[in-house]
């Protein structure tokens, strides 16, 4: 293969007439292979299949080795089409890249069509995204310009049509491949504990992944995880999509200069989820798919253009599942909005805890990723993400418990009540329940000393959390021996409680409320929680002090309450899950 060859001088196109040639594209490229070439490579594409064939209940699979070659041709001054006969080697794989370059808030499609084993392939889009790339130095050493690798499967020519946006030359790359069977892996990513179940990922050595250039970063958080489309072939076969990834990555690291692949997970159409870049399974890994927004995220990318199709059913589940487990295992709660700040771009934001790389795009957008198709079902993943996040079916994403509920289930507050498990939010808390949400946000502490109270019998469930609650005097009982473990909570009982577990901090305004007696034995703590905001009253203004309190509105009251450092006495004891 020639390197740096120009292929545009001049000579015959290769193939047929090109028809309905999209507008708007000012130059075009046509490379072609020698036509005896066909039949020998078609079988190649058939052994690749096979070596790659999956046992699609992902337990194990035959790995094949990519060994991936890159060409370089460099085209010059483009105008029509024309080709060259036997200039191109069979490939799998086509980007551009280009001097000059866009800022990162650009997004440019060109136009490629390829001529595989059953003729030539639609017109596919051929994306420059300036922003689909790492941070910081990574990028430094590419090309300014590059499209995204387009994987095409077997093919023996290309036609190319760049946008106008591409003055001068550009360099295209074709990624060739010669798969050999290797043997057998299964998953080997080790367990985790967490709430959503661990899906199963298939491991680098699965892709005939190459090792990262130097070491991987690792951020001290994970905040979110950011939706990508690949803009490939959506047609593609499962025993294709090892080769993909590997073609990927190839481009990635050979033509762009990265350190490895950009994205730390790919999901394809079949369900399957794909470990990436290296390292990032179960580590906060700094990947290299938004520019300035890598740090912290997770990037996974579904293989296919869903730009132009809807993704399958299988690879939105892959996706939910991948995005529902690994937020989990870095502690972030789907149903609590975060806060962002790109220190590259200087944008900031409160995002979504899953999101589309369009989300953050420089202003405006800057990138139609992850596509018309699959960046609509974000908003149904993320609540599907939340409820297995949760574990809680009736606490739906949309519910005004979502984010309380949420945060008392990480916090292990609560794991739901009955079979199967149900937050049950609209049912009134009891004394017994109550004393268990207390002693568990406080962390479970040890009392030895005996509580007393003839109605809370030994080994219940909430027998050392009524211990501790006596012991720290924060409930006295609600008579002689009697704790009432089974009575309703009343909010005038629910705000002392809360006011005493507080350390009782003085010295709280007016509360306003009409039907709070003066001299009432809860009056200071409804001040306090006025002042604070953890109670509001009901919507007549009033506190309804006899009221019996709800479960989801527990939720709330300690959720309010372990977010705000300023309701807490000084030197009191605070929740080890508060988030302040
Ligand atoms: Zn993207």
């Amino acid at each position: 293969m020639a390197f740096q060859h120009d292929a545009m001088g001049p000579g015959g196109p290769v193939g047929s007439p090109v028809p309905g040639v999209p507008r708007g594209i000012t130059r075009r490229a046509l490379l072609g292979a020698a036509a005896s070439s066909v039949v020998a490579s078609s079988a190649l594409a058939r052994a690749l299949q096979r070596a790659g064939s999956e046992s699609l209940d992902g337990v194990s699979l035959v790995v094949a080795q990519h060994e991936l070659r890159t060409d370089r041709l460099r085209l010059r001054d483009l105008r029509r089409a024309q080709g060259v006969d036997g200039a191109v080697t069979p490939f799998v794989l086509v980007g551009v890249t280009a001097p000059g370059g866009l800022a990162v808030d650009e997004e440019h499609t060109g136009w490629v069509r390829t001529r595989g084993a059953d003729g030539w392939s639609e017109w596919m889009p051929l994306v420059f995204a300036p922003s689909e790339r790492p941070d910081g130095d990574e990028a430094a050493g590419g090309a300014p310009l590059t499209s995204q690798p387009l994987w095409v499967g077997w093919s023996d020519a290309v036609e190319i049509e760049v946008p106008g946006a591409i003055d001068g030359t550009a360099d295209v790359h074709l990624l060739r491949e010669t798969p050999r069977v290797l043997g057998w892996h299964g998953n080997e990513v080790p367990a985790s504990s967490t709430r959503a179940p661990q899906p199963l990922i298939q491991s680098r050595e699965s892709w005939s992944a190459r090792d990262f250039k130097g070491t991987p970063q690792i951020a001290s958080e994970l905040k979110m995880a950011i939706v990508h489309h690949t803009v490939n072939r959506n047609g593609y076969a499962a025993g294709e999509v090892a080769g993909m990834i590997a073609a990927i990555q190839r481009y990635h690291m050979d033509s762009n200069g990265w350190s490895d692949i950009g994205y730390n997970f790919v999901v394809d159409r079949f369900g399957r989820a794909w470990d990436a870049r290296q390292g990032g399974t179960h580590n906060a890994v700094i990947g290299g798919h938004a520019y300035g927004h890598n740090t912290a995220t997770t990037g996974i990318a579904v293989l296919g253009d869903h730009q132009a199709a809807w993704p399958s059913g299988s690879a939105v589940e892959a996706v939910t599942a991948l995005a529902a487990w690994k937020l989990d295992l870095h502690g972030c709660d789907v149903a609590a909005p975060v806060w962002y700040s790109s220190p590259a771009t200087g944008k900031s934001g409160t995002y979504q805890r899953i999101i589309g790389h369009r989300d953050v795009g420089a202003a405006g957008g800057g990138t139609s990723c992850p596509g018309q198709y699959l960046y609509p079902q974000l908003g149904a993943i993320r609540a599907e993400a939340h409820m297995r996040q949760l574990g809680l079916e009736d606490i739906p994403l949309s519910s005004i418990y979502a984010e309380a509920v949420a945060w008392m289930v990480r916090a292990d507050i609560t794991t739901g009540t009955g079979s199967p498990p149900r937050f049950r939010p609209l049912d009134v808390v009891s004394r017994g329940q109550m004393a268990l949400f207390l002693w568990r946000l406080m962390g479970q502490p040890l009392e030895v000393v005996p509580h007393g109270f003839l109605d809370v019998p030994p080994g219940s469930f909430y027998d050392d959390a009524v211990r501790w609650l006596a012991g720290a005097g924060i409930t006295g009982g609600t008579g002689p021996g009697r704790f009432g473990p089974a009575d309703d909570v009343t909010r005038a009982q629910m705000v002392s409680f809360l006011h005493r577990l507080a350390g009782e901090p003085g010295d709280n305004p007016a509360h306003g409320f009409g039907d709070v007696p003066a001299g009432a034995y809860y009056e200071e703590a409804v001040r306090w929680a006025k002042a604070h905001g953890i109670t509001g009253g009901n919507t007549e203004g009033l506190f309804d002090p006899r009221r019996g309190v709800s479960r989801g509105q527990t939720a709330l009251f300690m959720h309010r309450l372990a977010s705000r450092k300023a309701a807490w006495a000084t030197g009191a004891d605070t929740p080890p899950s508060a988030r302040f």
